[in-house]
């Protein structure tokens, strides 16, 4: 089993160094795992950046890539907070430093951070939605640096709505972003921790996937979001199960910004 979305100490909001995580992964007997360490420029629209040395991070991935070469594959990634007006800068980044993987992730909408700011008190449920995923397309549209998008419908989760919005009311947008990631080769990626966040469902949910596979969709990949070290590996064999039933023959890993496909029906 693969997990390709991991952070580590060098995330604000992670805790584990790469070996203990790594250990983890070998007792689980995941057989591939990526590193995706938080790099948001401009997160709150104010200039505060959430980010991390690289140098550090390539440094420590590199020796326990190398301790653990015979048990486990271990690739480096980052998970950016895709904004409009941040993207050249990860651009550069991608230059100099030689990643396996990127996961392009919206935390910020319009500038106000959408986990904790006051986004969701100047808009409607619909609203905040759309304007979540105008963000995300317009990010794709100026070709933001990035494998799969990160937990897709995460602003689900966020605003404290008594109910998730019906698909129907953003399935225009979502379809849009869809064609548009597939005819630049980008993907998605399945995100479990929806399950831990009692939403009983991935991001993206079940529908959307079905929507994705139905479209042509291909290019699958999937990931714990481990902040906490209990957190790895987690639900990844239900999910590939459900992407199975749902129709996807492969799930995808990456090796220096390269998709490789795997048949699901072998790992299950
Ligand atoms: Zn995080
Ligand atoms: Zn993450």
């Amino acid at each position: 089993m693969f997990d390709f979305h991991i952070h580590t100490h060098h995330s604000f909001d992670g805790f584990h160094s790469m070996k203990e995580l790594t250990e983890k992964a070998i007792s689980m007997g995941l057989q591939e795992l990526c590193f995706t360490d938080h790099k948001d420029y401009d997160y709150d629209g104010e200039g505060n950046d959430f980010t991390f040395s690289y140098d550090d991070f390539f440094k420590e991935l590199e020796a326990t890539a190398y301790n653990y070469r015979n048990h486990i594959k271990i690739k480096a990634g980052v998970e950016f907070g895709l904004q409009p007006h941040v993207l050249k800068r990860y651009e550069e980044d991608i230059e100099k430093y030689p990643f396996d993987f990127i996961i392009g992730s919206i935390h910020s909408v319009k500038k106000t951070d959408v986990f904790t700011g006051d986004y969701f008190d100047h808009r409607n449920q619909q609203e905040a939605y759309i304007d979540y995923f105008d963000d995300l397309i317009q990010a794709i549209h100026q070709d933001a640096p990035f494998s799969v998008v990160g937990h897709l419908d995460m602003i689900k989760r966020y605003g404290n709505y008594d109910k998730t919005l019906p698909i129907p009311q953003y399935q225009d947008v979502v379809e849009s972003i869809f064609k548009e990631l597939m005819q630049r080769n980008q993907g998605i990626e399945v995100n479990t921790s929806g399950f831990r966040y009692h939403l009983e469902d991935a991001h993206p949910s079940v529908d959307l996937l079905q929507l994705y596979h139905q479209m042509g969709g291909e290019i699958v990949v999937m990931g714990s979001d481990t902040h906490k070290i209990t957190e790895l590996g987690f639900h990844l064999t239900e999910t590939l199960s459900i992407l199975h039933s749902i129709g996807f023959k492969y799930i995808c890993t990456y090796h220096k910004l390269q998709p490789e496909f795997h048949r699901i029906e072998s790992l299950l």
